[in-house]
């Protein structure tokens, strides 16, 4: 099994990171790009890449480890809370002196990089302007643009992109067996997110989680505004229990994982790891499920726009084609993307950080108002 294996259309990114395990790596790696385009899955792979003795055979003890976070020269870095703060940083700068426990580097991965704080990201960078020579960091971010730009260009660029759909589609037919019209509904409203597409198209709770969802955008611009309000409550509990599933799913490996604990200090420091990978999950979870509620709202009013004049191929919920051309109406055009205004103007709310009820309440107020 190659080393990227689980990687799918980002030849720029892997020539990258392929030829800096060919030819020696530098000390300081930024991946960006959109989430859920395979950046967590390559930063952990090409850790294994510059921790094992073949330069990441993807099948060796130390692969395997680097792989199930359990290697002791790796360490995984995320947000304790809402920042990576400066303890945490002071820990990697008084760690990185030490020579590794075992492979031929240590290497430090910095999940959502952009989460440092100024204290952390100033005592940070003193570590990058003098890195000692076994060590590399890989910064992963989505937001890039919000690190210091000190930080940046000490780091050499790694981008990511948005998977092309019909790459997307082709992988979930061969990979997995999804239906052509499966294949190119996921594939599309994915967005060239293969995470969340993968999903689609193996977990049939995800499936049915987009159902409800396109239920609810179905619904939204006649529901009367005590129905909103129970929709509205219906839909932050769903995002809430997909996080809580998804908790569920990791206390359940947590038992194997400790168990390639030797002594009592790995014991807690698996522990420790365990706890912060908990809690960025959840925070991702919950994150995703808000964006994942966004887009679904927002690509169905664009698919009744579209199909109520005749395009077919941009319509993004394939699955629910003859359905979009049956419910829509080309007088209703301007309403459809009234509705899609509506969610954007959500969306913008919530890169500011607005309480999600509230952002919702208004969005749900905001669609019934542009059907009246
Ligand atoms: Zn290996």
């Amino acid at each position: 099994m190659p080393l990227f294996a689980d990687i799918l259309g980002q030849e720029l990114a892997l020539t990258v990171l392929r030829q800096a395990l060919a030819t020696g790596a530098s000390h300081a790696y930024l991946l960006t790009g959109p989430p859920g385009v395979g950046k967590s899955e390559a930063a952990i792979a090409f850790a294994g890449g510059l921790t094992c003795s073949e330069g990441g055979c993807a099948v060796c003890d130390t692969c395997r480890r680097v792989r199930l976070g359990l290697h002791p020269d790796v360490e995984i870095v995320s947000a304790e809370g809402a920042f990576i703060t400066i303890d945490q940083i002071r820990a990697i700068n008084k760690d990185v002196v030490l020579r590794p426990f075992e492979a031929r580097a240590r290497v430090y991965v910095l999940f959502d990089a952009e989460n440092m704080n100024r204290e952390a990201a100033n005592a940070f960078l003193k570590t990058l302007e003098e890195p000692p020579g076994h060590s590399h960091f890989i910064l992963v971010s989505s937001s890039p643009e919000e690190l210091p730009p000190t930080i940046v260009s000490r780091c050499q660029k790694v981008p990511f992109q948005r998977v092309a759909t019909s790459l997307l589609a082709d992988h979930l037919r061969s990979a997995y067996g999804c239906s052509d019209v499966e294949a190119v509904a996921y594939a599309r409203v994915a967005q060239g997110r293969l995470a969340y597409a993968r999903e689609l198209a193996t977990d049939a709770g995800t499936r049915a989680h987009r159902e409800r969802l396109v239920g609810w955008a179905r619904a939204a611009a006649t529901t009367g505004p005590l129905d909103a309000q129970v929709m509205l409550e219906e839909i932050l509990a769903s995002v809430e229990a997909r996080a809580d599933a998804r908790v569920a799913v990791l206390e359940a490996e947590k038992a194997d994982r400790l168990q390639w604990a030797g002594d009592a200090r790995t014991k807690s420091r698996l522990e420790k790891q365990h706890e912060q990978r908990v809690k960025r999950e959840r925070r991702r979870a919950v994150t995703g499920g808000m964006e994942e509620v966004l887009g679904t709202f927002s690509h169905w009013y664009r698919d009744l726009a579209a199909a109520a004049v005749g395009a077919d191929d941009a319509v993004l919920n394939h699955d629910f084609l003859f359905e979009l051309r049956g419910q829509s109406f080309p007088g209703m055009v301007d309403r459809y993307l009234g509705a899609v205004s509506a969610v954007g103007r959500t969306r913008d709310r919530f890169r500011y950080n607005v309480d999600a009820r509230c952002a919702l309440e208004e969005m749900l107020f905001s669609i019934r108002e542009a059907f009246q």
